[in-house]
This record gives C-alpha cells, sequence and structure tokens, in this order.
C-alpha cells in the first residue's frame, strides 16, 4: 500500500476494493479517482564481445558496489528493446547490433517484470557511463557470481554462459524468486 495520495488532486487516498473489483485499489478521499498500481517493466541485455560478457559496476541503490548485466526501467514512449540498447548505452556507454529477445522473468515479490536481450558490441568502445563505476569483460570463468547484484541478472547469465558453448540459444519465460535475506537487503537499501 505504498501510495497515500492522489495524483489528480493531492488529497488523502483511503485503500479499499472498489465496487466490481476484487483487490484493495487507493482511492481518493476527496475526488474519489482510483489509482491502479501494476508491476514495472525492466529492460536488460547481456552482451558478448569476443567470447566475453560485459558487465557494469553498480553505483546506485539497490545493490551499489555490485555487478550487474546493464538494466533499467522502461520509459513511456519507448519499446522494450530500444529501452535496452538505451540502457547499455547510458550505463555502459556501449552500442550494440545483433540484438534480440533472450528471457522474461517475472520477479513478483518486487511487481516487476524483465525482459531480457542478449546482443553484441558493435564496436569495442565502453566504458562507465550514469550509475556505473567500472565496466568489465569478463570471460564466463571470470563471471563474479557472488558479486552480481540480483538473482535474475545471475538465473538468466547462468543460462546464456551454458547456450554460449553450443550457440544454440533458447527465449525462456521463468519466476524469479528471492531468497528473504537479499529481499530484506534489497528493500533496506531502497529505503
Ligand atoms: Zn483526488
Amino acid at each position: 500500500m505504498s501510495i497515500q495520495f492522489c495524483n489528480q488532486c493531492g488529497h488523502e487516498v483511503v485503500h479499499r476494493i472498489p465496487e466490481g473489483d476484487d483487490k484493495p485499489r487507493a482511492i481518493c478521499t476527496q475526488c474519489f479517482h482510483i489509482q491502479y498500481e501494476n508491476p514495472k517493466i525492466v529492460n536488460a541485455c547481456i552482451i558478448e564481445h569476443q567470447g566475453k560478457i560485459l558487465l557494469g559496476k553498480r553505483t546506485i541503490q539497490p545493490r551499489a558496489g555490485f555487478w550487474n548485466v546493464p538494466a533499467g526501467f522502461m520509459e513511456n514512449g519507448e519499446a522494450t528493446r530500444s529501452g535496452a540498447i538505451r540502457e547499455v548505452k547510458e550505463e555502459l556507454l556501449a552500442d550494440l547490433k545483433n540484438v534480440t529477445l533472450f528471457g522474461v522473468y517475472n520477479i513478483i515479490q518486487r511487481n516487476q517484470v524483465h525482459v531480457y536481450f542478449r546482443g553484441e558490441l558493435a564496436h569495442d568502445h565502453f566504458g562507465p557511463g550514469a550509475e556505473t563505476s567500472d565496466v568489465r569483460l569478463f570471460t564466463p570463468a571470470d563471471i563474479p557470481w557472488d558479486e552480481l547484484a540480483f538473482p535474475v541478472g545471475i538465473t538468466a547469465l547462468q543460462r546464456y554462459v551454458k547456450e554460449m558453448k553450443t550457440g544454440d540459444f533458447s527465449i525462456k519465460e521463468e519466476d524469479i524468486i528471492i531468497d528473504y535475506d537479499l529481499l530484506k537487503q534489497i528493500n533496506q537499501d531502497m529505503q
């Protein structure tokens, strides 16, 4: 129940099940506007270059200081693929080619859907951009699994590394479960 005020008139809301609905919604006490809360979409791209994987180190919470597959919230007016390409440009200052869908991951505990693409560097220029302190190419054997920020990135990368051995890539839809301690840490980071 994160919404406290009406986004139309600024008055307080109450959380009640509207008539004909089956879930509590934020309803304005003044203008009766109902604010619906829906999952957010995050677009990401696993980037390969000459057999290595490009990762960025996060400077922002949650999980600042951890390595991550470049990813970010989708903006209005863009598509999933262009969102992923934009995030890569912003965070890793890199341009991509051959970008294609890799997986869709539901993170029900965080009300997020992550759309993962895979792609290759268009040229070998990259560096730390927004929200990023370091960018490196890792061989599959050197990927710092214990220093990766989020289970979704680990799950996607593990499948990628497995499939890159044959070059036979699949597209999967999976649910990601975050263990309790990590979820607590992420929520603390965000406060
Ligand atoms: Zn209102």
